[in-house]
């Protein structure tokens, strides 16, 4: 199953990516994972990204680009992937296309986590994020069990520098400017599923399962 997780920031993609990826034993990508993980490590790519992720702004395509090429050559994603905040823009759209067409692959399925603007900043502001294995809490809607750990891997969980009220508006105007026509790219295919992400974690969830198992 070769899947991506579409929808603004604070829908829910990083939540519902983990379970999906558990659920159907498939690769769980995230560029925004690795673009922090190399910015705590401060690799050449971590300095780069971190100025425009710091801002709300996207990382450029070329940079993006190459470093899902190489993690999607990787053996573990030939029998399927789950990309969570990639493509982001139609010319990574192409690129991705590009990349599977030469594997005679395809996505199977664009799945779009549909979320009014007004829910997201209180999603963003709420939210808490594990650095050790990415898991996403919610101060509110998805409390750690125990306060300040992530109930996975024990770490101590973290704000994220760029989930205050100043960014988030300015990721919320680059998503729709940006990333909210690869809705329409993903329609003329085909592939596009669109999910209800107001509701509670674990319906989105089961929206998703009942539409993974009618496709196959
Ligand atoms: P994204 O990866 O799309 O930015 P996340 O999965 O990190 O979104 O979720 C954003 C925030 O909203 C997190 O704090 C998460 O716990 C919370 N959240 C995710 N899904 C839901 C939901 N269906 N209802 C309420 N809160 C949610
Ligand atoms: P969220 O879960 O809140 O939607 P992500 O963790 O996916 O955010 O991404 C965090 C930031 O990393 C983005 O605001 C952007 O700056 C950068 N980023 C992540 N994925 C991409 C991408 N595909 N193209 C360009 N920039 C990206
Ligand atoms: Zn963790």
């Amino acid at each position: 199953m070769k899947m991506i997780l579409l929808g603004p920031p604070g829908a829910g993609k990083g939540t519902q990516a983990k379970l999906i990826s558990e659920r159907y034993s498939i690769p769980h990508i995230s560029t925004g994972d690795i673009f922090r993980k190399n910015i705590s490590q401060k690799t050449s790519l971590g300095i780069k990204a971190k100025e425009y992720i710091d801002k709300g702004q996207l990382v450029p395509d070329e940079l993006t680009i190459d470093i899902v090429n190489d993690r999607l050559a990787e053996q573990d994603c030939k029998n399927g992937f789950l990309l969570d905040g990639f493509p982001r823009t139609v010319k990574q759209a192409e690129a991705l296309e590009d990349f599977l067409r030469k594997n005679n692959q395809k996505i199977d399925t664009a799945l779009l986590i549909n979320v009014p603007s007004e829910f997201i900043l209180e999603r963003m502001t709420g939210r808490r994020v594990c650095p050790s294995c990415g898991a996403s809490y919610h101060i509110k809607f998805n409390p750690p069990k125990s306060e300040e750990k992530c109930d996975a891997c024990g770490s101590d969980i973290v704000q994220r520098k760029d989930d205050t009220e100043e960014t988030v508006k300015d990721r919320i105007d680059v998503y729709e400017k940006q990333t909210q026509p690869l809705a329409d790219y993903y329609k003329s295919k085909d592939q596009l599923f669109v999910v209800d992400g107001t509701q509670s974690i674990d319906e989105v969830f089961e929206t998703i399962c009942r539409h993974m198992e009618s496709e196959k």
